[in-house]
């Protein structure tokens, strides 16, 4: 059975737990293990802590989270989209170690993490329109 939930909420920094709390919460209908659903909340954490910090450096603004579930799949859809700066050099941003904040304690892993921890991940940003990380996490444990 598919399910869907959307949230939209301000980049406000306390919205992050609350954001990867939902998804978790939400993807028990696909029955994870807590390793996995333990993935998938860093997963968005990671996303939607860089929607908070480098899309919106200087002001608050929205980020959209939609997620999907299919319990017959036991997959898990994310999309995490902001509307703030965007990203200049996409594939410089994908690559480990890569940040434009190094004197903020950023280790530039974020999209790295996402990467490792799910099933799938994908980018599209456009510099002045903003960002979106899609990620995907099929729970494979019985
Ligand atoms: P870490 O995640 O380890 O704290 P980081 O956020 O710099 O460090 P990544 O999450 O891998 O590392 O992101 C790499 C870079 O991509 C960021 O430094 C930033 O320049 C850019 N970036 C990532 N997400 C966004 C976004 N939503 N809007 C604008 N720029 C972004
Ligand atoms: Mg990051």
């Amino acid at each position: 059975m598919k399910n869907f939930f959307d949230m939209t909420m301000p980049s406000d920094g306390r919205n992050e737990a609350f954001a990867r709390s939902a998804v978790a919460a939400f993807s028990v209908i696909c029955s994870p293990d807590i390793e996995e659903i333990n993935d998938l909340k860093t997963a968005v954490s990671e996303a939607v802590t860089n929607a908070i910090v480098h899309a919106y450096p200087n002001e608050v603004g929205l980020i959209k989270l939609h997620c999907e579930a299919d319990s017959d799949t036991r997959t898990v859809d994310v999309i995490v989209e902001d509307y703030g700066k965007g990203i200049e050099d996409l594939d410089a941003a994908l690559e480990p170690f890569f940040t434009t904040s190094p004197g903020d304690e950023r280790s530039g892993m974020g999209f790295t993490i996402i990467q490792t921890f799910t099933d799938g991940m994908s980018v599209t940003s456009k510099v002045g329109e903003g960002t979106t990380v899609t990620m995907r996490k099929v729970f494979k444990s019985c």
